[in-house]
């Protein structure tokens, strides 16, 4: 069986060539199962019984399930988690902001990376999502609390650079107009700095934000939290990051969770500078989160406010990210790793 939420409508008009049928179904089924989100084929009202049949043979319609939820006290956001048919778990976040509503959400269960300040890195890696799957996370936050899903983060569970395929097939699903038409630009995409695979994605030229998770300066501190970095040292992943902006024009975001006596002082942040100056991007700072069992602990405030004053003051723009659900450990991984199976 097959998730048919993964096809776009050009594949889906194939498969219905293969089985006899007219092509302009393809874009029936699609708004069914992309802007209307049914659960099941019989739901397909314009479609008939004996071809709602032969899909139930061979396709199924992949759902994320709540499994757990909870909501912040301190704002609306939301955090999910959810099941698949296999039972594999995901985590979800769904934030309420002035303009809109922002979904992060998650590209595999697990993840190989394991980045060791991180919850889901820790817990190793169970397998890819599908796209139909990325998809059926937002579409499970859209109707569970009854909003329509604005920009779309892919900073949950999982490195999806290292779920290429279904990534940028699921981009394509996500931006098209027959389906929930959320647009390039309203997506950001998380990666913790695959260099080959920022060299391919640069030439797709896809109007989306890329944010990289650097979270160091150098190699020496890099290498102490980031097993990647030994792949994708800085100096590397650095060069495909201002190739990338050179060839999309967009701005790349770093990510730098800041750890208390690790990554924060001051030549820190002289590096910082160093090795950003002339790029076309920006620096986003976290606290970084307090995972039970590592012993990273948050930078001070005034650390912080420090550290993003000198980069500002030297020419790369930085700002303090604000933490929404922060009661709820809405950082990826949390949820998941308390949950009993
Ligand atoms: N794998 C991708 C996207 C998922 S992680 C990536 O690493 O970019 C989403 C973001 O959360 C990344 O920037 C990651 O570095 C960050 N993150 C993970 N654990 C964290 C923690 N304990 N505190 C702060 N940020 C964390
Ligand atoms: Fe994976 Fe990202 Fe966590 Fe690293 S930070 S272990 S890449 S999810």
């Amino acid at each position: 069986m097959r998730d048919i939420k993964s096809l776009d409508i050009k594949a889906l008009e194939a498969e219905l060539s293969n089985l006899g049928e007219s092509k302009f179904r393809a874009k029936q089924i699609f708004t069914w199962i992309h802007q209307k989100n049914v659960q099941t084929f019989d739901e397909m009202l314009n479609i008939s019984k004996e071809l709602r049949k032969k899909l139930k043979e061979i396709y199924y319609i992949s759902h994320s399930s709540i499994e757990k939820k909870l909501i912040s006290c301190y704002d609306s956001t939301v955090k999910y988690l959810f099941s698949f048919d296999d039972g594999e778990c995901v985590e979800a976040v769904l934030m309420s902001y002035r303009h809109g509503y922002s979904a992060c959400i998650s590209t595999q269960a697990g993840c190989k990376m394991g980045c060791t300040f991180c919850a889901t890195g820790r817990g190793g890696f169970r397998r890819n999502l599908t796209a139909g799957e990325m998809i059926s996370q937002l579409q499970a936050m859209e109707s569970d609390q009854n909003v329509r899903i604005s920009n779309i983060v892919l900073m949950g569970m999982g490195e999806p650079l290292d779920n290429y395929d279904n990534v940028i097939r699921f981009l394509s699903l996500v931006s098209s107009s027959d389906g929930m038409n959320i647009g390039m630009r309203h997506i950001t995409l998380s990666t913790c700095g695959l260099a080959d695979k920022i060299a391919e994605l640069a030439k797709l030229r896809l109007q989306l934000t890329l944010s990289v998770s650097l979270h160091a300066p150098n190699d020496e501190i890099r290498n102490k939290t980031m097993p990647v970095n030994r792949r994708f040292p800085v100096d590397e992943l650095l060069r495909q990051c201002r190739a990338y902006a050179k060839t999309t024009g967009r701005r790349v975001s770093f990510e730098y969770a800041m750890i208390s006596g690790l990554n924060d002082t001051h030549e820190c942040a002289c590096e910082l500078v160093s090795r950003l100056k002339g790029m076309l991007c920006h620096v986003n700072l976290i606290p970084v989160n307090e995972v039970k069992e590592t012993h990273y602990r948050k930078s001070s405030k005034q650390s912080l406010r420090e550290f993003c004053d000198y980069l500002n003051s030297h020419g790369i723009p930085a700002t303090i990210r604000r933490t929404l659900g922060s009661d709820i450990n809405a950082s990826c991984g949390q949820l998941r790793g308390e949950h009993k199976f």
